[in-house]
């Protein structure tokens, strides 16, 4: 595999494992790269905890790059899209040329933080369709919408959740255009 320096420090990249798949990572900013239907898979299957993924974010975040970056492949510049994690104004850096994503230091595990909150939504429209089950019965069902009413709302905003639609939107036109691309 060529050798990719990192966007921002120059030096260079490192193979290593994240989530279990195979990225690239500046040792010196902490930021990585990867390719984007890597970074859709790395999402379908979270190995990280929420504390964990946590504890990297703060550790590893560097703040957002403001300046336009080169794709570490060829070299042109890479396109700020970004990245919905509430609380934070992040971008992430894509080449849409080569189906690569740049995160930040510490900007893969705020997205991975806020991705990894929605299996609590998940867990919310399960309640939902309980609910619509017990329609049948009035007085369990306002007994279950009362105590639904009660649940907390999340207290961190990283674990509000990410912009599903906006991720799936980004990644189907970075990855329809231009197909696979090794690193
Ligand atoms: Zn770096
Ligand atoms: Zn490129």
């Amino acid at each position: 595999m060529t050798v990719r320096a990192c966007p921002i420090c120059a030096v260079p990249l490192e193979p290593t494992a994240y989530e279990g798949l195979a990225v690239l990572r500046c040792p010196q900013c902490q930021g990585h790269l990867l390719e984007l239907a890597r970074y859709d898979a790395l999402r379908r299957i979270p190995r990280k905890t929420i504390v964990e993924l946590e504890a990297e974010a703060q550790a590893g975040f560097s703040g957002d790059t403001a300046a336009a970056i080169r794709c570490p492949r060829c070299h042109t510049a890479m396109s700020k899209r970004p990245l919905s994690v509430p609380g934070f104004a992040l971008h992430v850096d894509v080449c849409g040329k080569c189906a690569l994503v740049w995160f930040d230091g510490g900007e893969l595990a705020l997205a991975q933080l806020a991705h990894q909150a929605s299996p609590m939504f998940r867990e919310v429209q399960e309640l939902k369709r309980r609910a619509e089950a017990l329609a049948a019965d009035p007085a369990r069902k306002a007994a279950f919408d009362e105590a639904v009413a009660k649940l907390p709302e999340p207290q961190n905003p990283l674990r509000a959740g990410l912009t599903e639609a906006v991720w799936d939107a980004f990644l189907r036109i970075a990855w329809g255009l231009h197909g696979p691309t090794r690193l």
